[in-house]
């Protein structure tokens, strides 16, 4: 094509693929095959021995997958991509894949409940610490980091506090120490590159916004390719150390005749194969047929959010609206400064008549959709305290940015005017008790 990079829009449609070069198919055929015949013994040898690269199984790997793979890659601007069966499997693979008993991670505050749940007790009974700051000060993370730091973790667009992640800020300090940022991009595809800022990787709940259309469930690793693993072996002893469980292979080693990828390497080879989250292949179809739009799906949330957050703002019954473009100060400075053509689709709000009216309201909805999801093409609504965040206490709630009268809201791409009718409506008989 031509000598200069492909834009953001183009790569949506484009990336990771032309046509099948056996059947001419333009859309990515769904291998929805297990295995792949080898060659020969001497290939089947190859392959295992990481000799030869080609498919083996595809609980490892799979045609259709690396497509999606090469596809999120090029949008972030990574290396490398893995595809796992969920966002939870992503957020769980990209820590435990440089941290083990004994280590510790640090994490932002403003997480997805799921996420906080999964850091405060699962990683923990698996010996890994997460160590929880406010991400307000960068300079907590520094303060929160020891020896066995092996990782910082965050949300861009933090679902559902919505204050910007100060990236840059952390992955600086993070970079000075051998200790790599990754950065849940989940609510700012296509609004923010953090790979771009200096985050060393990034991960996805593609379920949401890239997906799209609330059919299939999928996540991603980015592998960034811009962290050097191996200039402090003793702080990333995972990716530097001899592999029992691949004839002693170092990885930062192994990965060298394929490129800066051996964070996303031992991911797929060691994590997935011993875990086994992989996407199904027809969920890899799904998830790329979302990508083909996402761009434009994007621009369309943001400005239908922004007009809610308005709406909300100059309404008698809202007493405070959770929105980029509602904020001010710092927070306003760093939305600004990382999300590029919107503020995303989440608008948050808070009623004077408190979680009653929130129940209300919730329930006088007609074209909302009540679910736990986000990013579809469908409006939806929830009551995060006592849903996506219930397994939380008060003070881990309120860390999160969860107050009991909070409503969340994920924009469709319904016409403007529609969403507001309804939002009028449900207001109306939310405050009049
Ligand atoms: N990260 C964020 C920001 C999310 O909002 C979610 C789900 O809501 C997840 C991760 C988990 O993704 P999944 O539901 O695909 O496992």
């Amino acid at each position: 094509m031509t000598a200069t990079p492909l834009r953001p829009e183009t790569l949506a449609v484009h990336a990771g693929w032309r046509a099948d070069p056996t059947t001419g198919s333009v859309a990515v055929p769904i291998h929805q095959t297990t295995s792949y015949q080898f060659r020969d013994a001497e290939h089947a040898a190859a392959l295992f021995a990481l000799q030869e690269s080609g498919n083996i199984y595809t609980r490892i790997m799979n045609p259709t997958t690396s497509v999606l793979e090469a596809r999120v890659a090029a949008l972030e601007g990574g290396v490398a991509a893995l595809a796992v069966a969920s966002g939870q499997a992503a957020s769980a693979l990209a820590l435990q894949n440089l941290a083990r008993a004994g280590d510790n991670v640090v994490s932002s505050t403003a997480l997805y409940g799921g996420t906080w749940n999964l850091f405060a007790n699962t990683l923990k009974d698996q010996g890994i610490e997460v160590r929880f700051v406010d991400p307000e000060d960068p300079e907590n993370f520094r303060k929160a980091t020891d020896s066995r730091t092996r990782a910082y973790y965050a949300e861009t667009l933090p679902n559902p506090k919505l204050e910007v992640f100060p990236i840059a800020e952390v992955a600086a300090i993070g970079r000075a120490i051998g200790v790599p940022l990754i950065v849940d991009n989940t609510a700012a595809p296509l609004l923010c590159r953090p790979l771009d800022h200096g985050a060393a990787a990034v991960v996805y709940s593609l379920t949401k916004y890239m997906g799209g259309h609330g059919t299939s469930i999928g996540g991603m690793i980015v592998d960034g390719g811009n962290f050097d693993w191996a200039a402090d072996p003793e702080r990333q002893p995972l990716l530097n150390s001899p592999d029992p469980s691949y004839h002693g292979a170092v990885w930062t080693e192994a990965a060298k005749a394929l490129g800066p990828v051996a964070y996303a390497l031992r991911a797929r080879v060691i994590l997935l194969r011993d875990l086994g989250p992989a996407l199904s292949p027809f969920n890899a179809f799904q998830l790329l047929q979302g990508i083909e739009t996402v761009a434009l799906r994007m621009e369309r949330h943001c400005q239908n959010a922004q007009r809610v957050a308005e709406r909300l703002a100059g309404h008698k019954a809202v007493t405070r609206v959770i929105h980029p473009s509602q904020q001010q100060g710092e927070a306003r400075a760093r939305a600004d400064r990382y999300l590029k053509g919107g503020y995303g689709g989440l608008v948050g709000f808070e009623l004077a008549g408190g979680v009653e009216a929130g129940r209300r309201f919730i329930d006088t909805l007609q074209l909302f959709y009540h679910v736990a999801n986000i990013g579809d093409a469908r409006s939806l609504a929830i009551h995060p305290a006592s849903t996506t965040h219930s397994q939380l206490n008060e003070a881990e709630q309120a860390a999160t940015g969860v107050t009991p009268g909070y409503v969340r809201l994920s924009i469709g791409l319904e016409h403007i005017d529609d969403i507001l009718a309804d939002l009028d409506q449900a207001l109306a008989a939310a405050s009049k008790g």
